[in-house]
This record gives structure tokens, C-alpha cells and sequence, in this order.
């Protein structure tokens, strides 16, 4: 994932241009402007082979006025350090933003967990742990899942934490299987909520959602859920893909038998009754709505020239260059921005940090109707600073967390 361009300077040139819009107090922006905290570990972990093999890991807290910081770990081969820097911060926004009270953080460790045993992913994930282990907590920072990580790693995380502390420390990472505290909801919780601001922005902007055509870039975790509650809506997948390569069939497919399709052949690129098509035709491919579900910055300004839709949902984080947003916002796209769109996971991962506290547990009806709660109230205040303030979704959304932001760091004492 390393850039041809520093992805932080996307993050403070979307800093920059609500904090222009808001007026905002130069203090408050210096303050988010850089993390509080960067973390780099060296993880030594035996292999199979009894070789000592040494992997880096970076843990980076952006913020924490709102609360304990909360971000995910990701596991790839090209982790570094200003993207790292950069999904913090948008975590730090995104929570602000949908009202919960943490700050922002994220994690990676640079390896390629599909050239790893299951004996090595665990010793890694067991060692990266304790090289971070005095810097998190349940009440300071808390871990969760991100691309190549998943319940079973949270597992590791929070019994290797739990033996460092000797004390069973559910509130430690979320994203956990339920038999040890995990939440009901919580797999498909990014998705959910995305489906929720795209149910409201098709509202608002009168796109009626039957027969919706939907484009998915990466059909991982976010981007599968996502066709999935798309198409309860009525709408139909005609594209995705993967890191392998891309399908498309104009009549739809059906998301779930796509998804078993990757389970049991570890990609969608050989999914039958379709066609094979490259990331940038799919990008580019007319349709009512593109869900980028992939990785950052993948729609560049030569891709959104040529985008063909009436709505993205940015189920990615940073999926869209900041040159590329001006292109689609000339061209009339409406973009849900990935701090409002992709916010229902760690809104979630607050109601499972929230049970784990309490140790006391919800049904998947509680935890799902809270999350609708939020979603619709936190689209529909960014919806009506857009239009109140005639700027961009993305803008608007900006807006809304940062006026949070700015007076949880006032009331402080942060700044006068
Ligand atoms: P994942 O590992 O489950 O899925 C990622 C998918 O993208 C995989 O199928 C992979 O093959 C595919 N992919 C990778 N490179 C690609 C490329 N160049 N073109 C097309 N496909 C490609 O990861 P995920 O958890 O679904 O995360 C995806 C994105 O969503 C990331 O940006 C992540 O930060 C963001 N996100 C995820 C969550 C969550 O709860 N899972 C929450 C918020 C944001």
C-alpha cells in the first residue's frame, strides 16, 4: 500500500479544507494536525523452520480528547507509516462524527499473512500484542480487525493481553467471535451501515433503489456485505472484484452465491455466468451506485473522469484522491465520504466494547436498531450542512466532526 503520493498530506488537505470552511480556532488545528503517539515495534517471531525472523509493526494514536482511541490492525505488505498515520486520523474523524466517544487510532504489521502457518500468524500476532501492550488497554486504546485481520487474530490479541495483565480483558480489541464477548452484528456491521446511508442518501437525492445497478471494487469483508444489503434493497450487483481480478454479467449476480464463490475459491475472479473485467473498466463502468471497497486511492483523477455513476459509497477508507473528488463533484457525483459511509463497524465495535464492559449482552435486533439510529442521524446531519453550507458531502462531513472535536479539546482545557 505505499503510495506514489504521502496519503497523510490527503488527510490534512481534507483538515484544510473544513477547518478553511468552519473558520476554525489555528490551535485546535495544529492539535490535529499530527498523532499524539507513533509506536514502532520489531517483532521477532520463530518460524516453522526454527529461523528467527524479525517483522515491523507501528501502532499510531491520533487523538484521544473524544475518549480511549479505538482503530484497526491490518496485516500487509506494504504497511507504512503515513498510511498508518492517515487511517488513525480518519478514525478520529469518523468517531467524532457518529457521536461515540473515542478518538482515533490504527495499526499495522508489515507481512504477508498468506505465506504464513497458522503456528506463525499466531506467534506474530501474539508478539506484535506484547510489543504494544503498554501503550493499549480497554480504557486507553483498543484495537480491532482490518484487511488480512480478522476474529481470529482479535482472539489471540485478547488472550495474549489478558495473560500479559492477568486479568480476562474482553474490552481489549473488539471484532472478537461471540463466544468470547464478541457482538451479534458486528461481521457485517460496515456494510449495514453503509447500506443505511445509502438507503438515505437514494432518498434525498431521489434515486430509486429497484433495479439500482451496483458496482463493487474488492469484495473482502466491507465490499461483499455491502452487495449483499444492496441488493436486499432491490438494487443489482453487475460488477466486482478482487485483488485477483473482476467480474461483470449486465442482468446482476447474486451477491451471496458470489461470496460462498470466494470462501471456497479464495477469489471471485473465476465466478461463472459472468464476464472478466479490469479494475479500471469496473471503476469506470455505468451504474447508479459504485461502492470502492478495496483499498486507498483508487479513484485517481484519470478514473474519475471517466466514473459513470450517480452516487460512491465509500466503503474504503481514503479510496479517492483529493484531485479526483474535485473531478466527480464537477461532474454532479454525489460521494458518501468513508468517515460517514464505512462507520457503522466501529460504531459497533463501540456496542460490543460497550457489553464487554457491562458483561452484559444484546440481541442482534438491539444492536442493529442502534445502529440504524446512528447512521441515519450522523447522514442526516452531514446532509444538511451540505446543503445548509454549499459544500461537498465530504466537506460536510468534515464539518460535523470536527465542531465536535474542537469543543471536546476547548472544554478540556487543550486550548483557551
Ligand atoms: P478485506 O481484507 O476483507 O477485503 C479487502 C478486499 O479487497 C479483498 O477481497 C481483496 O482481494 C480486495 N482487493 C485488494 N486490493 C484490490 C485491488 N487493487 N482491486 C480490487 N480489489 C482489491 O478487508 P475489509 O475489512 O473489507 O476492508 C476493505 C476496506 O474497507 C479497507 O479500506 C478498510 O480500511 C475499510 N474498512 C473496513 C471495515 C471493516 O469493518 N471491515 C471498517 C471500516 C473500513
Amino acid at each position: 500500500m505505499s503510495q506514489d503520493f504521502n496519503v497523510y498530506d490527503v488527510v490534512l488537505k481534507q483538515l484544510d479544507d473544513a477547518a478553511d470552511e468552519l473558520d476554525l480556532d489555528p490551535q485546535i488545528k495544529l492539535l490535529l494536525k499530527e498523532p499524539v503517539r507513533t509506536l514502532k515495534v520489531s517483532i521477532p517471531v520463530r518460524m516453522d523452520d526454527g529461523s528467527i525472523n524479525i517483522f515491523n509493526g507501528i501502532r499510531c494514536q491520533h487523538n484521544d480528547a473524544l475518549g480511549p482511541t479505538k482503530g484497526g490492525i491490518r496485516f500487509h505488505p506494504k504497511v507504512d507509516e503515513n498510511e498508518v498515520k492517515a487511517l488513525a486520523a480518519w478514525m478520529t474523524y469518523k468517531c467524532s462524527l457518529v457521536g461515540i466517544p473515542y478518538g482515533g487510532a490504527k495499526g499495522g504489521v508489515e507481512c504477508n499473512p498468506k505465506k504464513l502457518s497458522i503456528g506463525e500468524l499466531e506467534r506474530l500476532s501474539r508478539g506484535f500484542i506484547q510489543a504494544i501492550s503498554p501503550i493499549i488497554g480497554p480504557n486507553k486504546d483498543i484495537p480491532a480487525p482490518d484487511v488480512y485481520t480478522n476474529s481470529q487474530v482479535m482472539s489471540w490479541f485478547m488472550d495474549e493481553f489478558s495473560k500479559i495483565k492477568g486479568v480476562n480483558s474482553p474490552g481489549l480489541v473488539t471484532g472478537k467471535p461471540l463466544v468470547l464477548g464478541g457482538s451479534f452484528g458486528r461481521d457485517s456491521a460496515t456494510a449495514r451501515g453503509l447500506m443505511y446511508t445509502v438507503r438515505e442518501a437514494a432518498k434525498a437525492l431521489s434515486i430509486d433503489l429497484k433495479g439500482a445497478r451496483v458496482v463493487v471494487q474488492g469484495y473482502g469483508n466491507a465490499g461483499s456485505f455491502s452487495a449483499e444489503f444492496l441488493h436486499e434493497l432491490g438494487c443489482k450487483i453487475i460488477a466486482a472484484n478482487d485483488s485477483c481480478g473482476g467480474v461483470y454479467n449486465p442482468k446482476g449476480m447474486d451477491p451471496f452465491k458470489l461470496r460462498s464463490h470466494k470462501t471456497d475459491h479464495s477469489t471471485i475472479c473465476d465466478y461463472s455466468d459472468s464476464e472478466r473485467i479490469s479494475n479500471e473498466d469496473l471503476l469506470t463502468l455505468e451504474c447508479d451506485i459504485l461502492v470502492p471497497a478495496a483499498l486507498e486511492n483508487q479513484i485517481t483523477p484519470e478514473i474519475a473522469k471517466k466514473v459513470n455513476c450517480k452516487l460512491i459509497a465509500e466503503a474504503a477508507n481514503g479510496p479517492t484522491t483529493p484531485d479526483a473528488d474535485r473531478i466527480l463533484t464537477d461532474n454532479g457525483i454525489i460521494v458518501i465520504p468513508d468517515i460517514l459511509a464505512n462507520a457503522g463497524g466501529v460504531t459497533v465495535s463501540y456496542f460490543e466494547w460497550v457489553q464487554n464492559m457491562y458483561n452484559y449482552y444484546w440481541t442482534k435486533e438491539e444492536v442493529d436498531s442502534k445502529l440504524e439510529r446512528i447512521m441515519v442521524e450522523a447522514f442526516n446531519k452531514v446532509y444538511k450542512t451540505h446543503l445548509e453550507r454549499n459544500v461537498t458531502m465530504r466537506v460536510a462531513a468534515y464539518i460535523v466532526a470536527i465542531q465536535r472535536l474542537n469543543e471536546a479539546m476547548k472544554a478540556r482545557g487543550w486550548v483557551e
